[in-house]
């Protein structure tokens, strides 16, 4: 344990010399939690891991065909005849250089995922293998992000291709005790009106509970396609009574960040890691109320930052902003929900008491209703006082 504590120790270190120009005040109210003490769950990996599993949270930021694993992919492809890139199925394809990272790569490779995904019952099975996963992990509430024209051709339609997903949604969290809502989400790359049929089919099922659709999104290559253009779909959204969840502040800065919030008055932000940089923006968000879904591996297989160490946690947590960790697409990322708070905790130095914290976040930022949040919340404080 002394050794392993040692190790930590030198972690911090190194990101105290790699944000130099960090906030003295926010590292100040952070570094006073960072002793280990006599009741670190983490000494033991697998004990660390086992202790997180138990802890209550949210999962915000999960997209439908990456939340494979990557057993299943191989199945599908199987069954379906299809030959894969090799890359796809050593479970780490994005763990390369920082510099042969990046969307292009990354997209290449989910759109040949996707190719995989040919009948309903692969879509029920996504789902459902998405909702026992997340289950088994400590979440108690999954928001699953879909873009439906991507499956309306399966099903005969994006109605029915919706329709689906919601109907395995409700099954699947009652199979696994866990609230799965849906997020759809438009496309970037896709035509602006495309993602105004997309808002008002969205808001035909607009919930918070299991099976409705609880948010509306914009996802792909955040340097694609011009934001404004998508702000009448989101108002569509809006109207409708579905707050907004669009992706923002991973590829591009703390100008698109502000945009979002000040254009789209979103209830989260899909990454918005890049604030990080930015501790007016950082304050601005705090006061609006948007959890940030950071997804640090992503951020890393994307090559926004080089190595885990790299990705600011500390900062943003420094700054008081709630945050929701996410795995974004753990099929190539490598990491799912857990892992995320395994590394917040092993790489970063997160106490329980900020482990709790943003628990707590990923709870309160989740636009499910409070029966599903509230015995949420009671478990955390359990996990807390453990
Ligand atoms: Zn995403």
């Amino acid at each position: 344990m002394q050794e392993w504590n040692h190790a930590l120790l030198e972690h911090i270190d190194s990101l105290h010399a790699h944000e130099p120009n960090q906030d003295a005040e926010q590292l100040a109210h952070i570094d006073t939690d960072y002793s280990i003490s006599a009741t670190d769950h983490t000494a033991d990996p697998a004990q660390g891991r086992a202790d997180l599993v138990k802890l209550a949270k949210a999962h915000l930021h999960l997209h439908f065909t990456g939340s494979m694993t990557v057993e299943r992919l191989r199945q599908m492809s199987k069954k379906h005849h299809i030959t894969l890139d090799p890359e796809l199925l050593n479970a780490h394809p994005l763990r390369v250089p920082a510099d042969r990272r990046g969307w292009y790569r990354f997209q290449r490779l989910y759109d040949m995922a996707r190719r995989c995904v040919q009948t309903e019952e692969d879509m029920r099975t996504i789902i459902d293998d998405a909702a026992r996963i997340d289950a088994e992990e400590g979440s108690k509430i999954l928001e699953i992000q879909v873009t439906p024209d991507s499956y309306a051709p399966i099903m005969g339609g994006l109605t029915p291709a919706l329709e689906v997903m919601l109907d395995e949604a409700k099954k699947a969290s009652e199979r696994h005790h866990i609230a799965v809502g849906v997020i759809v989400a438009a496309a970037r790359t896709s035509h602006p009106l495309k993602a105004r049929t997309l808002a008002r089919l969205a808001a035909r099922y607009a919930g918070d509970t299991p099976g409705t659709v609880v948010g509306f999104g914009l996802s792909n290559d955040e340097r694609s396609g011009n934001t404004a253009d998508f702000l009448p779909a989101f108002q569509i959204a809006q109207r409708a009574g579905l707050p907004l969840m669009p992706h923002g502040g991973e590829l591009l800065g703390p100008e698109h960040i502000g945009f979002i919030m000040n254009n789209a008055h979103p209830a989260r932000m899909g990454h918005g890691v890049q604030a990080a940089s930015d501790p007016e923006l950082l304050a601005q968000l705090k006061h609006n109320h948007v959890t940030l879904e950071v997804c640090p591996a992503s951020n890393v297989g994307l090559g926004v930052f080089e190595n885990k160490q790299n990705v600011p946690l500390r900062a943003l947590y420094g700054s008081g902003v709630a945050v929701a960790l996410g795995a974004d697409d753990p099929l190539l990322f490598g990491e799912r929900l857990e892992g995320q708070y395994e590394d917040a905790r092993t790489i970063h130095g997160f106490t329980d008491e900020m482990l709790a914290t943003w628990a707590r976040c990923s709870i309160n930022g989740s636009v499910m209703s409070d029966t599903y949040k509230k015995p949420a919340l009671a478990a955390i404080d359990q996990w807390l006082a453990r």
